[in-house]
């Protein structure tokens, strides 16, 4: 099946997931929210908890293996996940690490700085910077040449993480991959889906997953719920992505515009930050699947398919895949938020 995702075995891959990830019925929250839902557990990818960054970062870190580097250095927010998992893979192959912690959720205390994916990172080993503006990506990538100049002239081989727009998706090419697995999971389970509800942050997850699909031939709804940034900002950033990623396996551009589904109607008030809807979501989970959610990503993204659901964009009784993208480390960093809603 991977044959029909041209060039990508050309792309360096470091294997850090325990693959395929289980596709879970869930029955009672179905029955809740009137779909029948079905969740991708890509929380279980297996690397230091896991999560979507797995996927993305087994190009990352083949790349760098194939530069010869010795070091990472990578930004994200301070609960970030990412620079979590890229901490974990870079202690299994014995590499250093220098992790940016983006201050972009607004009035958040100690808790939130210390426990959690930061805790996780400390243990792991990483070198921690803070960089104050957490919604200046280019100030932010900027930052990153800063410390990887300063490790080259202590001697070290640095290979940097980029996160604005402007570089080839490379951590996209893991969920075009992840698509081929869910397609083989539905042909072998006799599996239709009308759509997968996914997460739509940097736009890795969602536009590799979409045009992984649509190469494959699959033309369910591919609903992406903004995490970070308006609806209109990233359909941009999406298009820019699917795009891109036809060049860089040197396909033909599959994705149209019109398959490019966003809603950012739970993403208020900004990204990290938990809202009612969002809270309610991560509670109802628990109670009705023992499964949990997280409030910067997966929280949210229930809370858009419930939202879905319920003015019927998403059909009554349709097959829907939630891909679960991991995230639940932060929900420690969350406990004050969390706790006006874990009463009985
Ligand atoms: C990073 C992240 C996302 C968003 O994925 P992108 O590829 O950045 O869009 C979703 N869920 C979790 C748990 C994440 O850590």
């Amino acid at each position: 099946m991977t044959s029909k995702f041209g060039r990508l075995a050309d792309y360096a891959r470091v294997p850090l997931s325990i693959l395929p990830t289980a596709i879970e019925a869930a029955p009672r929250l179905s029955a809740e929210i009137g779909v029948n839902l079905l969740i991708k557990r890509d929380d279980l990818t297996g690397l230091a908890f896991g999560g979507n960054k797995t996927r993305q970062l087994e190009f990352y870190f083949g790349a760098a293996r194939e530069e010869g580097a010795d070091t990472i250095v990578i930004t994200g927010a301070v609960q970030s996940n990412y620079v979590r998992v890229a901490a974990a893979a870079a202690a299994r192959l014995g590499m250093e690490i220098h992790i940016q912690a983006e201050e972009r959720v607004p009035d958040m205390d100690a808790l939130y700085h210390q426990s959690g994916n930061v805790l996780l990172s400390d243990i792991l080993g990483a070198h921690r910077y803070s960089y104050a503006d957490g919604e200046d990506e280019a100030g932010a990538d900027a930052a990153l040449q800063a410390i990887a100049d300063k490790l080259r002239a202590d001697g070290k081989r640095p290979y940097i993480v980029p996160l604005a727009p402007g570089h080839p998706p490379l951590g996209a090419l893991g969920y075009v991959l992840a698509a081929a697995e869910i397609v083989a999971q539905l042909q072998a389970g006799d599996m239709n889906l009308d759509a997968v509800v996914i997460a739509s942050g940097s736009g890795f997850t969602h536009a590799g997953l979409l045009f992984g699909l649509r190469a494959l031939g699959q033309n369910m709804d591919v609903h992406g719920i903004c995490v970070r940034r308006n609806a209109a900002a990233q359909f941009q950033r999406i298009g820019n992505h699917c795009r891109d990623l036809a060049e860089m396996l040197s396909m033909e551009e599959v994705v149209e515009d019109s398959d490019i589904k966003l809603f950012d109607g739970v993403l208020a008030p900004g990204y990290g930050q938990l809202n009612p809807a969002t809270a309610d979501a991560i509670v109802l989970a628990a109670r009705c699947e023992g499964l949990f959610l997280d409030p910067p990503y997966t929280g949210k993204v229930m809370a858009g398919l419930m939202a879905l659901a319920a003015d019927q964009t998403i059909a009554p009784g349709a097959d829907v895949l939630f891909v679960h993208t991991g995230g639940t480390p932060a929900l420690f960093a969350y406990g004050p938020q969390l706790q006006h809603w874990t009463q009985p």
